[in-house]
């Protein structure tokens, strides 16, 4: 059996690896001249950065294990971070005392948010909150005013017009993932590889050269083929290439560009997820911008979504003293933002970044890189198990598996693992069926 995927990020790079352990032919296509997708960077001072931050929770399993199948544990680091939330002014929302310290909202609604974690830890059946939205849930379990002054800033930077949408089952993934990511103290932990995850896209590519996965770079894949119902291969440079298997690994909406003659219940369900855009601008600075890693936003009048001063987490010499920030935008592609250049997304940040940073000036910014993606978060609104594209397509021999499979978590590199594995099973347990 031959099998030709298509998208070489996290997703692609697994069931590759899974289909290769068991002797199966692989081709791995990819549009970009490298692996990773979501999860490539670039260099800054020779080290290797993450154009999207990224970092590990405890509970991300699936990627510990591979890490240390790459031989690369040593580097793993598991590090006590900061979280903050900016309304008015940044407060520090790392531990129980921070929340009670956390004057934005009254001292009746800090026990509420506490609450609002604990309970979150003993909910363990997600499936009655996927009958209401993220919103009415929110309200019930902690009320308006922790609704008004907490998460309903967060849900609006972060989804936008999408946020009465979002289903109360991302959420509480949500709140459980970060409330369990934590040391004795309470304190948040996370987990991040010493000198970038790059190291794993890397270690990971050889693995798989080594295992005679056929690594196609620059090569996007023009056209899914299907001939009477059954996908027979791709095109690639208006060349047919011929798999008994086509295994898709980009987002839904892209995956219906590819393969025009999909049946119309199977689109619709492709382009009925929505997807958020994101731009992410990364600031390279003479100094730091705050003591915190995380801080949230939770004022609706910036445009941003959150600032991540990577440099908080690892150290500035690891980067020849420079400090590295992120500032994260989820957005609508029709958004000018999206496609501005990275000075002017910069210039239209300044007065934003001045009112939260005390004494910040444009000139403290000694570089700045933008990164765009059309197709970075999945809305997940009600009822996605019943709304969620299957792994295998109605089409025979094309299978699917992208962010908008994970559920109820939410995507990560970590699903991208597991879920590129699971993929893999099912097609194998179908083929053992036949
Ligand atoms: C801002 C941001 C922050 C994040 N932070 C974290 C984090 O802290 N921790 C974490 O674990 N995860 C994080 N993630 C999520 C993580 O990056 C993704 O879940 C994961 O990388 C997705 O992998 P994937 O392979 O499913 O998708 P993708 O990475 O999107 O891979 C799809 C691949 O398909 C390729 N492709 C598209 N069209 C074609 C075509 N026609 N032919 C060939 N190839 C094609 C693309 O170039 C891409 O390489 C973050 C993501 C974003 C956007």
């Amino acid at each position: 059996m031959r099998v030709a995927i298509v998208g070489g990020g996290m997703t692609g790079m697994s069931a590759a690896d899974e289909l290769a352990q068991r002797g199966i032919a692989v081709t791995l296509f990819e549009k970009d001249a490298s692996l990773g997708g979501l999860a490539g960077s670039f260099e800054v001072n020779g080290i290797h950065l993450e154009k999207f931050y990224h970092h590990l929770f405890t509970s991300d399993t699936g990627m510990v294990a591979l890490i240390r199948r790459l031989g690369l544990e040593e580097k793993l680091q598991w590090l006590p971070t900061s979280n903050s939330y900016y309304v008015n002014r940044i407060y520090r929302l790392s531990t129980p005392l921070d929340l009670l310290r956390f004057s934005h909202i009254s001292i009746l609604d800090r026990v509420r948010v506490g609450l609002l974690y604990l309970r979150t830890m003993f909910v363990n059946d997600w499936h009655p909150l996927e009958e209401i939205s993220a919103r009415d849930w929110l309200v019930r379990m902690a009320g308006e005013g922790v609704y008004r002054g907490v998460w309903e800033p967060l849900l609006r930077t972060k989804f936008g017009r999408y946020a009465d949408q979002v289903a109360a089952v991302w959420i509480w993934n949500k709140l459980k993932l970060r409330g369990s990511s934590r040391g004795k103290k309470q304190e948040e932990r996370l987990g991040y590889l010493h000198g970038g995850f790059a190291q794993v896209v890397e270690a990971w590519e050889r693995r798989l050269r080594d295992q005679n996965v056929k690594i196609r770079l620059s090569t996007p894949v023009e056209r899914v083929t299907i001939e009477d119902a059954v996908a027979t291969g791709v095109v690639v440079n208006g060349e047919h290439l011929p798999y008994d298997r086509v295994l898709v690994t980009t987002a839904p909406e892209l995956l219906t560009h590819m393969a025009p003659d999909l049946p119309d219940d199977y689109r619709r369900q492709l382009t009925d997820i929505d997807y958020l855009a994101n731009v992410c601008l990364v600031m390279e600075l003479d100094r730091s911008l705050s003591n915190t890693y995380w801080l949230n936003i939770g004022d609706p009048t910036i445009p941003f979504t959150g600032v991540i001063e990577h440099t908080n987490m690892q150290r500035p010499e690891d980067y020849g003293g420079a400090h590295l920030t992120y500032i994260s935008r989820y957005l609508d592609a029709d958004d000018p933002a999206y496609t501005m250049s990275a000075e002017d997304l910069l210039d239209s940040y300044v007065p934003y970044l001045q009112r939260m940073f005390r004494g910040f000036q444009r000139d403290w910014v000694q570089r700045v890189w933008a990164w765009r993606e059309r197709y970075t978060q999945p809305v997940i609104g009600l009822h996605y198990s019943q709304r969620k594209p299957p792994f295998r397509a109605p089409v025979q021999h094309l299978w699917h598996s992208c962010m908008a499979h994970i559920y109820p978590e939410d995507r990560g590199m970590n699903y991208a693992v597991l879920y590129g594995q699971r993929v893999v099973d099912e097609m194998l347990s179908a083929e053992r069926e036949r």
